[in-house]
């Protein structure tokens, strides 16, 4: 409590007004007490001057004890005050309390001795004859210089300690009166000035402890008013700079967050001062427990570690494919650019783009340049050995001739269907997203594709049925696209059904589409294969499909007419039991 300034100055005002008041009541009480007594003695000194005028000629006259005793007793009634009449041999001649004759002779009293040298006598003592302490004031009686004898005049001296002791009392208590007042001013007055230097000091420490949003509410006009309003200022401008500050902060995480690239920050030490959230899903750690910590410990991974310890060192942006198991192998293209401020160097920052799907593409490209060259060669080397052979002399043999021609034929229809399913393949892939839709009446549609089939599936003895649960809803839908993918579908399950199998068309309405399934009793697709079947040029058995003309890109441009149209496929086979292969396209009204 006493920590506080407000008890503080209130302890020093008081101790200094106490000091003040204790030195003035000290100073009062001895003058007054001084003056009381200084009152006493002359008043009854001059009521004792004023009975030994009285009784001057009494004495000189002779007069008896019995006329000083009355008279003694007379002058008590006026004056309050215990009254001796003493003759020059100091025998008592009347007495106002005492018995004049029980008393003895008072010669030797220093006060009736002074009297009787004609001074004014003076003692304060014990009365044996009242039992009390008394003061004692003498003067002489005399006339024409001649002492007759002494007046004496006395008080108990309690009479005079009480008026004492009522000074005192009355000075004691005004002095505790002000004390008392001094306290609850002084109180009030340290109020006034430490109640707003209260309020700032919590409105300070509520700023420290980072609640900006505090005011305080200072009125005063004086220092401590502007005090309070500077402090208000600072307040404020703290706030302005701090949502600044916030703001700026905002729109970099925004940036960060939202970005695919991953973003690491390390310091000179090579501890982790920032990751983002793509870092986060490559690296699958946690921002709050990497920070600080070292590349290693947290990501694992050493090429990425020595690219940025190298850039750390060479303060020099590198660029670089790293390949990183996030567990699954990726590519990523990593630039580093070194963090900088006023001291030099102080850490580095890098960039990691996940260019996996880039590579695989450049892959995928590279094996289908390599494929279709491929596929191509084989009926093209077919037909130039067929050519030469002729030329060599078959053309001489009629029907060798007839036979090489034919297999030309075959070659170049071969080729002809090659060039024809890349030509849809790309066609399709150019159409991304830009497809002629128009409402297609799809059972029409299957009935067109099983007419265009019907003389394959005949002269295979082929069952070729179709289901079809009405209604089906009109799709909205490219015709030629799901005519042909209807059409390949179809032609695989005739192709690779034996002879006197079924091939049976269904569809039914789904949600808001239609579904529709293709399902042979062929020779079934291995568990294996099924995943491989909607790649390029992929055959489950090689010679079969050539034998059976295939091309091995039916399947490739059924997927991608169900991209483009945002359906989905699926394939149940076993081997030697037949395959199902069921669609569904989205789009349907009634
Ligand atoms: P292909 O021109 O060789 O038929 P596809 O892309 O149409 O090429 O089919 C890829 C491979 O899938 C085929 O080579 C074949 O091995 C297998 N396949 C497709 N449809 C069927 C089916 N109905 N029954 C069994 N195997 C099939």
């Amino acid at each position: 409590m006493f920590k506080s300034i407000k008890w503080r100055l209130t302890a020093i005002f008081f101790g200094v007004t106490a000091l003040f008041l204790f030195l003035l009541g000290f100073y009062l009480m001895t003058t007054m007490e001084q003056y009381l007594y200084d009152r006493t003695h002359e008043k009854l000194v001059s009521y004792a001057k004023l009975m030994a005028d009285n009784i001057k000629e009494d004495f000189s006259r002779g007069a008896g004890r019995e006329y000083f005793d009355s008279y003694a007793h007379e002058a008590q009634k006026d004056i309050s005050a215990r009254v001796t009449v003493i003759d020059a041999n100091g025998r008592v001649m009347g007495d106002s309390i005492v018995d004049k004759d029980t008393m003895v002779n008072h010669a030797n009293r220093p006060e009736i001795q002074e009297a009787l040298r004609n001074e004014i006598g003076k003692d304060i003592r014990y009365s044996s004859s009242t039992g009390k302490r008394m003061i004692y004031f003498a003067v002489p009686v005399k006339k024409d210089s001649q002492i007759f004898g002494v007046v004496r005049v006395a008080v108990p001296w309690s009479e005079i300690e009480a008026g004492q002791n009522h000074i005192r009392w009355s000075i004691g208590t005004a002095v505790l009166v002000a004390l008392i007042l001094t306290v609850l001013v002084v109180s009030s007055f340290t109020s006034t000035l430490v109640v707003p230097l209260q309020e700032m000091t919590r409105v300070a420490k509520e700023m420290a402890e980072g609640r900006l949003d505090s005011n305080v509410n200072v009125k005063a006009k004086d220092e401590i008013g502007t005090l309070g309003s500077g402090l208000n200022y600072m307040a404020q401008r703290l706030r302005d700079t701090i949502s600044q500050i916030t703001e700026e902060r905002n729109k970099v995480s925004a940036i960060l967050t939202s970005m695919n690239d991953g973003v690491i920050a390390i310091d000179r030490n090579g501890n982790i001062l920032l990751i983002n959230p793509a870092i986060e899903r490559m690296f699958h750690i946690k921002y709050e427990t990497s920070l600080g910590k070292s590349v290693i410990e947290v990501v694992r991974n050493f090429d990425l570690e020595r690219l940025l310890h190298r850039a750390l060192v060479s303060k020099e942006p590198i660029t670089r494919e790293l390949q990183v198991f996030t567990p699954d192998p990726k590519t990523f293209r990593v630039s580093t650019a070194p963090l900088t401020n006023e001291t030099g160097v102080v850490g580095v920052v890098a960039v990691m783009r996940d260019i996996t799907a880039f590579r695989e593409v450049e892959r995928m490209k590279a094996d289908f340049v390599a494929n279709v060259s491929h596929e191509l060669r084989t009926p093209l080397t077919s037909i130039k050995g067929f050519v030469e052979t002729l030329l060599d002399g078959a053309l001489q043999e009629p029907e060798t001739a007839r036979h090489f021609l034919e297999i030309i034929n075959d070659e170049a229809d071969r080729l002809n269907r090659l060039i024809g399913d890349l030509l849809s393949l790309s066609r399709i892939e150019a159409k991304q997203g830009e497809i002629h839709k128009t409402p297609v009446d799809l059972e029409k549609l299957i009935y067109n594709v099983v007419s265009v089939l019907s003389p394959q599936a005949n002269e295979k003895n082929l069952a070729l049925n179709v289901h079809i649960k009405k209604p089906l809803p009109t799709i909205k839908v490219d015709s030629d696209m799901i005519g042909q993918l209807m059409i390949n579908l179809v032609d695989n399950a005739i192709k690779y059904t034996p002879e006197g199998g079924t091939v049976d068309i269904m569809a039914v309405s789904e949600r808001d589409g239609v579904k529709v399934a293709v399902k042979d009793t062929g020779i079934g697709i291995s568990r294996e294969s099924i995943p491989r079947l909607f790649e390029r040029f992929y055959r489950v058995d090689k010679a079969r499909s050539r034998e059976m003309g295939g091309t091995g890109l039916g399947l490739a441009i059924v997927k991608h007419i169900l991209e483009v149209h945002g359906g989905t496929i699926d394939v149940e086979s076993r081997v030697g039991a037949g395959s199902t292969f069921t669609f569904f396209l989205p789009g349907g009204s009634r």
